[in-house]
């Protein structure tokens, strides 16, 4: 029997014409899920949580018109790209619309090295048509084949590229975004630059975004290396040294302990038992200089490949589908009962502090860092693989990052407020969402100090 669609569903079904929707049970449960399952702490919270249609726009016409239907009939709106993200941030709270933007694809114009593309454009789409210009994504997520540039804005925003340009919320590396309003007469409202930045990494809560900017790079033939190590500090030291090194053209960087490549398929069998690896992206000029760093810290190149071919290939995986958070992913296929952290570490003490972190959790924690960019410095994230007991346990750990002066970005909480550092929601935030959504009707539940019309939001 098909489950009863509510009033209100319907009656915004009448009033959306020939907009796409579907209701379908099956298709609303798939679209109502991402990643949050990676966490054993908001798997129990968010299982069954889901919306009650599906509604697919295909221009900002469409979009303008449902918002204004939702706010009608007060129906919340949970805006949905790839459905990758890890925290439940696409995971609708209460009900209402899944907004799904993948139809809204198109490139839009490019001009002084920015491009303006729709927002359920995946970024393999984006950066495969930069390529032919000779440019290439400054970033982009290890999810680059399913992700969308509206999701990475919405809801990432680090990634691969993270070593030459930091993040998204870097000035300079997002130029603007369009987003739609959700008031009774919804609006697009044009965000340059830094205006951009209460959309940036809101979860959808602060407008549903239908353009993005994105300044790119110039393109480059990177190769994706392999390199193994006698022990996790020569590694590690090794990752820093070819972050610092200026004059070798870089686009990825991750360090990561034994036993952890074993799980990786289709690389493992090429990597020799018990050392832990770097992998790299590395522009074809700059190759000799990193052999040369190999052989300073002791390393040996185990395996080579062209990055673009691996891509394209079938049967090839890039190297940067085994970092970032696809290495937990990789070990989560064979291990169920492990779990992560998103950790970033001090700059200027960044070796010392990753290998106290590595040595107190022995034997509970292997490590998992990523050389990155932030604010100019050059240092690293960490997203290390813990084995999962008790939320208790994690909290704990995540105390002693904290203590030691590591920050944490909790994966294990689905709210704006909970995820940050400062555990708050920024004024600038807050009255942008005022402004945007009144009714609070954009992914309700994932920004808790706000409160809709007529409330008074928490401090
Ligand atoms: C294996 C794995 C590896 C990952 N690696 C990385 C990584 O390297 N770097 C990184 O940053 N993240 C990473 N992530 C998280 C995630 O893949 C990225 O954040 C990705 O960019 C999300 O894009 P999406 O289209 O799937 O977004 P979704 O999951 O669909 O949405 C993410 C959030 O953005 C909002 N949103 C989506 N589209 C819009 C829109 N048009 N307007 C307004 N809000 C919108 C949603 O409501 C939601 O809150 C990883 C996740 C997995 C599972």
């Amino acid at each position: 029997m098909p489950e009863p669609i509510s009033d209100r569903i319907a009656a915004l079904l009448d009033d959306l014409g020939g907009i796409e929707a579907e209701t379908d049970p099956v298709l609303v449960r798939l679209k109502s899920r991402d990643f949050y399952w990676y966490s054993p702490v908001l798997k129990p919270q968010l299982d069954g949580k889901r919306g009650e249609v599906v509604v697919r726009p295909k221009d900002e016409a469409e979009v303008l018109a449902i918002l204004a239907a939702c706010v009608r009939h007060r129906i919340p709106v949970v805006p949905r790209g790839g459905g990758t993200g890890n925290y439940g941030q696409a995971v609708p709270l209460e009900g209402g619309v899944i907004l799904d933007m993948t139809a809204m694809s198109r490139i839009l114009s490019f001009a002084d090295g920015i491009a303006e593309v729709e927002a359920g454009a995946t970024l393999m789409q984006v950066d495969a048509w930069a390529r032919q210009q000779g440019w290439e994504l400054r970033l982009w997520p290890s999810t680059k084949r399913t992700a969308t540039v509206g999701g990475f804005v919405g809801g990432g925003g680090a990634g691969i590229g993270g070593i030459a340009h930091g993040t998204l919320r870097e000035p300079g590396n997002l130029a603007g975004v369009t987003i739609a309003t959700m008031e009774e007469s919804p609006r697009m409202i044009d965000l340059a630059w830094g205006k951009a930045a209460p959309v940036n990494h809101c979860f959808g809560t602060t407008g549903v975004i239908t353009r993005v900017r994105l300044p790119l790079a110039p393109a480059m033939a990177w190769r994706d290396l392999a390199i193994s190590f006698p022990d996790f500090a020569a590694a590690a030291a090794f990752g820093l040294a070819l972050g610092m090194a200026d004059g070798i053209p870089k686009k990825m960087c991750a360090v990561i302990d034994w036993p952890l490549p074993s799980f990786f398929k289709g690389l493992a069998e090429l990597l020799p038992e018990g050392r832990p690896i770097v992998l790299a992206m590395v522009g074809p000029c700059g190759m000799g200089a990193v052999a040369d760093l190999v052989a300073t810290h002791g390393g040996e190149i185990e395996a080579e490949q062209d990055f673009a071919t691996a891509e394209a290939a079938n049967e090839l995986t890039p190297f940067y589908e085994y970092t970032w958070n696809h290495t937990t992913l990789h070990v989560l296929k064979r291990d169920k009962g492990i779990t992560y952290l998103q950790c970033l570490f001090p700059p200027g003490r960044t070796l010392e502090a990753v290998a106290r972190l590595r040595d107190r959790f022995a034997g509970e924690m292997w490590m998992h860092t990523e050389v990155a960019r932030f604010g100019g410095q050059v240092t690293m994230s960490a997203l290390p693989v813990i084995r999962w007991t008790t939320r208790e346990r994690l909290w704990e750990i995540i105390a002693a990052c904290e203590a030691d002066g590591v920050a944490v970005a909790n994966p294990h909480v689905y709210t704006l407020e909970e995820g940050a550092r400062w555990k708050l929601v920024g004024a600038d935030r807050l009255a942008f969402k005022r402004e945007v959504d009144p009714y609070g009707l954009l992914n309700p539940g994932k920004m808790t100090s706000f409160s809709p019309v007529g409330g008074k939001d928490a401090a």
